[in-house]
């Protein structure tokens, strides 16, 4: 089974995503996480962040896994544990752009879908049922205000020992959400066949019961 989860910046699709794919014994795929290790390469290594044939060549040469450790998943880039460092500022700044390329997203898409062959798995990201998984069992696009999203990424940060101000995480959100949606390939967008779900006022258990219920019913 495929289960796609799309939705704008800091709606609580990871959250969502990992403990949904505890309760159903899948294998969890956080696609963003992919883009933010290659934007991480791409600033140690100063790629110029609007080269897109550099990126693409980038991304190509970059090997990206996810690891089991303690029961947390663990991100490496070539090797490197990178699960902390790709959610430093800088790298929210750079990587919707880093993002936006389709030669970039061409072989992101190839190596998501090969991260998914052969197993059931939750996967979340923004193109996930479109472009990655468009035959997936089901899309969910979980979405919440802007401003309870950037309340969330407040929290997350301020837990792994980041200061950020709260009016520029919102601004930051904001910003990406345009990039994300309205880029020309792999946009971020409600497809006919999303089953939207809006979390603004809802508890994480509460929206995991809801989607749980919705698997079931099928
Ligand atoms: O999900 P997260 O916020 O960590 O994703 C970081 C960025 O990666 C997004 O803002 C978006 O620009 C990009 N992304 C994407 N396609 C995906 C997943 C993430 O373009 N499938």
């Amino acid at each position: 089974m495929k289960i796609a989860i799309d939705g704008p910046a800091g709606a609580g699709k990871s959250t969502v995503a990992k403990i949904l794919a505890k309760r159903l014994g899948f294998t969890y795929i956080d696609t963003g996480a992919m883009y933010r290790a290659l934007t991480l390469k791409a600033l140690q290594n100063k790629v110029d962040l609007n080269n897109e044939k550099e990126l693409a060549s980038l991304v190509h040469d970059t090997d990206i896994t996810f690891v089991y450790h303690d029961g947390e998943q663990r991100v490496f880039c070539d090797g490197i544990d990178v699960s902390e460092a790709i959610r430093a500022p800088q790298v929210n700044e750079a990587v919707s752009r880093v993002a936006s390329f389709p030669a970039v997203r061409k072989i992101m898409v190839e190596k998501q879908q090969r991260l998914a062959e052969k197993k059931s798995v939750v996967m979340d990201g923004r193109d996930i049922g479109e472009c990655v998984l468009p035959d997936a069992d089901y899309k969910f696009f979980i979405t919440a205000s802007v401003e309870e999203r950037a309340r969330r990424r407040k929290k997350e940060l301020d837990d792994k020992g980041y200061d950020v101000d709260l009016q520029d995480l919102k601004e930051n959100i904001i910003k990406r959400d345009k990039a994300d949606a309205s880029r020309e390939v792999g946009a971020l967008k409600i497809l006919d066949d999303s089953i939207v779900i809006d979390t603004t006022c809802m508890r994480i258990e509460d929206v995991i019961e809801e989607l749980l219920k919705i698997i079931g019913e099928k």
